[in-house]
């Protein structure tokens, strides 16, 4: 068994761990990073086969922080590429432009049908003057936003296809701070008298992007994480987390080469919240390791498709709400970036919610495969099998934190009891139990290093803003 000690033990290659291990590097802290996978990136790496270059669904970077701006374009220098953001929604066999554009909501859905959107939207509107509704779920929150019809046509669908539950079981709090952005009387308005200069919040139609891929975020940190002599070890799963009751002690980690301890004078942990307190050592009080059991995490997977032929469609993502195809979103990597297939051909990423266990995430991998270029040839009309090279699919287990009605009680019990340690910081989406992009990620990563060299910064204050960005009903 081998025996090691290091000043700092990051648990998690990913944005938040290796962005925590490349402070604590650049200020001469002896850190080893554990990844159990084989490569770095987590939910953000870029997987390459045959020439041909997938991210875990297209990641597009996004931040309101300028530090983390800075940070992004410091590490990725002259790979970060401006790519033109063009998205669609499928629905009732039409393509709508996303975020909606009335004009075109119009045409797709017919006279009628907007007539009554438009009603019910200044119906809530009026209504709200006199006497606003109680808002507990995410449906609450967007029948009173935009009324019931367009909840109905452009939510509920593609909502619930994401999460797997009823939009009346999804806390507010999550479409509040997505989807604040995008106001139909600002989108009419601009509709009917265009207004040069006047943007939609919710429409950034331009974003970076590393030309390689999402992924070359974290191996870049994790070469300048190596450069200054400390370690990235991948195939290292952190098993269990030793501690005296206020005190990290080590970590039991299984790798490759077999089990071994790591004594650490601090720890970060970017590893699913829920994970680390069921894997402390002693045990967490019951109630604890019961908060932890009662949190749930939706899951992914993706069906990647290389094709022979230069260009599948012309859009960054497309998503599916039509609820009789089972894929969610579809994104052609070739659009964000000319180098992720080779020359003449290109790629299709679909996604598909679910959760692990269920029929989507044991079907047979052929058979996704099958089903995907089914759709995406009777249905959707962009390619033929023929063209089809060759495919795989990829499993991702906890994709997304959910945010389910009542979730922050058990949250709160997990987030006070790791409080109670002072050697410990979580970072990260999984590892604070919070819907963070990976701007978010990186910052929570930074922050909890610059604790670990005696500043004093609330992780959990990243991503509290009130309004984070535009629409966003649609993952990320
Ligand atoms: C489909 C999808 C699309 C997204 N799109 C966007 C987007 O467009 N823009 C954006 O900003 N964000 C996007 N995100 C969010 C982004 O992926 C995350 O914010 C980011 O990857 C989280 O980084 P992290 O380091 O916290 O976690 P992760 O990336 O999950 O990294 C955690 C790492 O910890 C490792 N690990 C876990 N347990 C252990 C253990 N016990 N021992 C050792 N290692 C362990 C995992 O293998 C993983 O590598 C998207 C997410 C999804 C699912």
């Amino acid at each position: 068994m081998t025996r090691n000690i290091t000043d700092v033990a990051v648990i998690g290659a990913g944005p938040a761990g290796l962005s925590a291990a490349f402070i604590l590097s650049e200020n001469q802290k002896n850190t080893v990073v554990l990844e159990m996978s084989s490569q770095v990136g987590g939910i953000s790496r870029t997987i390459e086969r045959d020439g041909f270059r997938f991210d875990i669904g297209g990641h597009r970077f996004f931040t309101k922080d300028e530090e983390i701006d800075q940070f992004f374009k410091d590490i990725l220098g002259d790979e970060a590429i401006w790519v033109n953001r063009s998205s669609k929604i499928f629905y009732l066999g039409k393509y709508f432009d996303y975020p909606l554009k009335p004009a075109n909501a119009l045409m797709g859905m017919g006279i009628i049908t907007t007539a009554k959107c438009l009603g019910d939207y200044g119906y809530v509107k009026v209504r709200n003057i006199f006497k606003k509704p109680e808002i507990i779920s995410l449906q609450d929150w967007v029948s009173n936003e935009f009324g019931d019809q367009l909840f109905k046509l452009f939510f509920k669908n593609y909502t619930e296809k994401v999460w797997g539950i009823d939009c009346s079981q999804i806390e507010a709090e999550w479409a509040a701070q997505r989807i604040k952005g995008l106001s139909l009387r600002v989108a009419v308005k601009d509709a009917i008298f265009p207004q040069k200069n006047r943007k939609v919040a919710t429409l950034i139609d331009k974003f970076l992007y590393p030309r390689l891929g999402i992924g070359r975020i974290s191996e870049r940190l994790a070469e300048d994480v190596e450069k200054h002599g400390n370690e990235v070890r991948l195939r290292s799963r952190v098993a269990a987390i030793n501690h005296d009751g206020a005190h990290i002690t080590s970590i039991d980690v299984e790798s490759a080469d077999g089990p071994y301890t790591l004594e650490v004078e601090n720890l970060c942990s970017s590893m699913p919240l829920t994970e680390l307190v069921t894997a402390m050592k002693p045990e967490a009080p019951a109630e604890v390791v019961e908060a932890a059991r009662s949190l749930r995490y939706r899951d992914l997977v993706t069906v990647n498709l290389m094709i022979d032929k230069p260009e599948v469609t012309d859009q960054t993502w497309i998503y599916i709400h039509e609820p009789t195809i089972k894929l969610g979103r579809i994104h052609e990597p070739r659009n964000w970036s000319p180098d992720m297939a080779p020359e003449g051909k290109s790629s299709i990423v679909a996604e598909y919610f679910c959760f692990e266990g269920d029929e989507i995430w044991d079907m047979d991998d052929q058979a996704l495969i099958d089903l995907t270029i089914s759709d995406l040839d009777k249905r959707l009309g962009f390619l033929k099998k023929e063209e089809v090279i060759d495919a795989f699919v990829v499993r991702v287990p906890k994709a997304y934190p959910m945010y389910e009605l009542g979730y922050e009680i058990p949250l709160n019990k997990i987030r006070d009891y790791v409080a109670g340690f002072d050697n410990l910081e979580i970072v990260g989406r999984y590892g604070t139990y919070k819907y963070n992009n990976m701007d978010h990620s990186m910052k929570t990563g930074i922050l909890a290093a610059r604790n670990i060299l005696g500043e004093s910064h609330d992780v959990l204050d990243v991503n509290a803003e009130k309004e984070y960005h535009e629409e966003k009903l649609l993952d990320k």
